[in-house]
């Protein structure tokens, strides 16, 4: 990423940093080249999963890569504009090349997701890495998906406890390194209502599954998880 992605955010392909000619976000390369998920996203690891279910539109491979790297360092919502659509169709199975949804349109998959009681939870950063980093990717994910399918966003997941970086990590020592690493704060918010948790990328799903533990210990009906990407 150079100097003139942040001075000049929508000029260059998010998943390939060439000159867009045209396009918005993507060359017409990259968008050719989209890894679309077609496998089921699980748990990669022996632990009880907490959530109901989960949803990722692509595979973690280029141009998604390059994608994901905008959201967390580009700190523009552009990648978050472009995935959104993406993620709110994974949810229901509809590509929104072939079948666009107006803004806030009322959604349901089999009647599980309402207006009234779903409502979309970002994964929460600890404070002092949303320092660093100036904000948090998960919420211009949630903000972006919550403009698209009307539900809205909430922040009551916080997460008091700084981890480790999961990189290198087996899925056991993922598990134990984010336990108790959640909390959620003003649970009347989230009570009896079924959650969409937002994270950019599913690798092991401990991350997740340990904010679904978190949620449901909170009164949370039922949880669902909705990525960008899994590995
Ligand atoms: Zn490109």
């Amino acid at each position: 990423m150079s100097i003139l992605d942040f001075l000049f955010p929508g000029l260059s392909c998010l998943g390939c940093r060439t000159e867009l000619n045209g396009t918005k976000h993507l060359c017409t390369k990259c968008l050719a080249e989209l890894p679309h998920n077609k496998k089921p996203v699980t748990l990669k690891s022996p632990e009880k999963q907490y959530f109901h279910d989960a949803f990722a539109p692509f595979k973690y491979l280029d141009p998604i890569v390059g994608v994901i790297l905008s959201l967390k360092y580009g700190s523009t919502s552009e990648a978050a504009e472009f995935l959104a659509p993406h993620m709110a169709d994974a949810l229901q199975g509809i590509s929104s090349f072939k079948n666009p949804r107006p803004a806030g349109t009322p959604f349901t998959k089999g009647g599980i997701f309402c207006p009234e009681n779903t409502i979309l939870v970002p994964v929460p950063l600890h404070k002092n890495r949303q320092s660093t980093r100036g904000y948090n990717q998960t919420l211009l994910l949630a903000k972006s998906i919550s403009k698209i399918l009307g539900f809205p966003v909430s922040q009551s997941l916080v997460r008091p406890k700084q981890t480790k970086i999961h990189r290198n990590m087996s899925a056991r020592q993922r598990t134990e390194n984010i336990r108790d690493a959640f909390a959620v704060t003003g649970g009347e918010e989230i009570a009896n209502k079924t959650v969409i948790l937002i994270d950019d990328v599913f690798t092991t799903g401990a991350t997740v599954n340990e904010c679904a533990r978190t949620l449901l210990h909170s009164g949370v009906r039922r949880i669902y998880v909705l990525t960008a990407a899994q590995v």
